[in-house]
């Protein structure tokens, strides 16, 4: 058999047949091997990081290499990557699949059972067929895999996909190959249909980040689902579920998750994620809720992006600092704050952004901790000076917002 995507399946199927001799074949859509990301663990000075198991996946693939040197002389361009939106930035729409017989008659078994839970089966459209999905591959190439690039981390109002690809679901199900993905956009890069920091990013995602979280999952569970390395053990707000809050920003998000069983990746993690991490709050709860929520849920990919990236819950493990942020940043790469209820530039009051008092509350409360993580070192430094009354005056905003329903 194939090896199984999750651990629980692999593990139940392995005590069923454990009288039966039986093959594991490597999962046909991944690229790496445990083996190579061993290597990478047991090389002397060799920092277990995704840019480096993803140097090693590029000259594994061959995919944007010159023999054995990158195209265009770098292994990332994230940094010309990181442009705030362009307020008039509207992307291209996105191929419509309207569901075909056997989806209708899904939805009408979802509706019958499930009718009570979150979310909505109204807008499904996504593709359920190899034949869609490439569809669906193809007017991304066509349409947005250049400016997929520069404004990959920006966050619109009512505008959930931007230029990201909509192709997880795709990859997760098989019905996309990873590879399949990189060498098309090797190949828009060639033609020169799309740029190289674009191309970079996009391939970045699938044979980096994609392949690092499926090694560390397999490396680290089954513990990886309990870790809960910051202590964090706040309840789950009621909003998650509704979207009702003031909070302009998670507003959208939580009404496109709904919506959609979607949001793009900054969304997932400097909005939503971050909101969990600085509240908070407990890492297999928030796990949860992503898993509940999301079309592309599988634990192999949450557990590592949500227990690890967004919530540091391993110890930084997968990923060296927090991805902690105030309304400084969400102010910065959206335009959500313009029209909130809450003031982005205050961190106490009444209508101060909630944001700003719980990242430095969080950051207070693990003064700690971070003092010895050098990426994390100028941001706790920045506490030396505030005064006295201004640490009290966050921690009552924080319990306030706490007691209230993050309200
Ligand atoms: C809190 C959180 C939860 C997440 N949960 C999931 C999940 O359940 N399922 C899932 O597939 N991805 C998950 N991701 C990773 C990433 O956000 C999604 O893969 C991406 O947003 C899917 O949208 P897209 O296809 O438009 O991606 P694009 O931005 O267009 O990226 C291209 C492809 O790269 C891959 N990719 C990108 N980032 C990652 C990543 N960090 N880990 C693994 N693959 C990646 C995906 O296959 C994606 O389709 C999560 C990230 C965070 C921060
Ligand atoms: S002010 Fe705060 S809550 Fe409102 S949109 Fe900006 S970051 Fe979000």
């Amino acid at each position: 058999m194939m090896e199984q995507s999750e651990f629980g399946v692999q593990d139940r199927l392995q005590k069923m047949l454990s009288n039966i001799p039986v093959a594991i074949f490597p999962h046909c859509n991944f690229v790496s091997t445990a083996e190579e990301f061993e290597k990478l663990h047991k090389t002397p000075d060799a920092r277990v990081t995704m840019e480096n198991f993803y140097h090693i996946m590029r000259k594994k693939t061959g995919i944007l290499m010159e023999a054995d040197k990158p195209f265009g002389g770098a292994w990332n361009y994230d940094k010309q990557n990181r442009l705030p939106p362009d307020k008039k930035l509207i992307a291209p729409p996105q191929p419509a699949f309207p569901p075909d017989e056997i989806t209708q008659e899904v939805i009408a078994m979802v509706e019958r059972y499930f009718g009570d839970h979150p979310g909505t089966t109204e807008n499904w459209n996504y593709a359920v067929t190899r034949k869609d999905a490439l569809v669906a591959a193809k007017n991304f190439f066509d349409n947005r895999l250049n400016e997929f690039g520069p404004h990959q981390d920006a966050m619109l109002h009512g505008q959930p996909f931007l230029n990201h690809s909509i192709l997880s679901p795709y990859v997760n199900t098989c019905l996309l190959h990873p590879v399949e993905l990189c060498v098309e956009a090797e190949h828009c890069y060639k033609t020169g249909k799309a740029q190289l920091t674009s191309v970079e990013g996009f391939v970045r995602q699938l044979i980096g980040w994609r392949e690092f979280m499926w090694r560390a999952y397999w490396r680290m569970m089954p513990d990886f689902k309990k870790k809960n390395h910051l202590n964090a053990n706040e309840k789950l707000p009621e909003f998650f579920w509704s979207g009702d809050t003031k909070m302009r920003c998670l507003k959208d998000s939580i009404d496109t998750v709904l919506e959609h069983g979607y949001a793009h990746h900054i969304v997932r993690l400097m909005l939503l994620g971050n909101f969990a991490l600085i509240a908070g709050l407990n890492p297999r709860e928030t796990n949860d809720w992503f898993h509940a929520m999301f079309i592309d849920g599988y634990d192999w990919v949450m557990i590592p992006n949500v227990i690890g990236m967004s919530l540091h819950a391993d110890g930084g493990y997968v990923g060296t600092k927090p991805y902690a942020a105030s309304a400084n940043y969400i102010n910065k790469m959206s335009n959500y704050c313009k029209g909130c209820h809450y003031d982005p530039k205050k961190a106490i009051g009444d209508d101060a952004c909630p944001f700003n008092s719980l990242y430095w509350d969080f950051l207070m409360r693990n003064e700690q901790e971070f003092a010895n993580n050098h990426r994390m070192f100028t941001v706790v430094r920045g506490l030396s000076s505030k005064t006295k009354e201004w640490k009290t005056d966050i921690k009552s905003r924080a319990e306030h917002l706490r007691k209230n329903g993050w309200k």
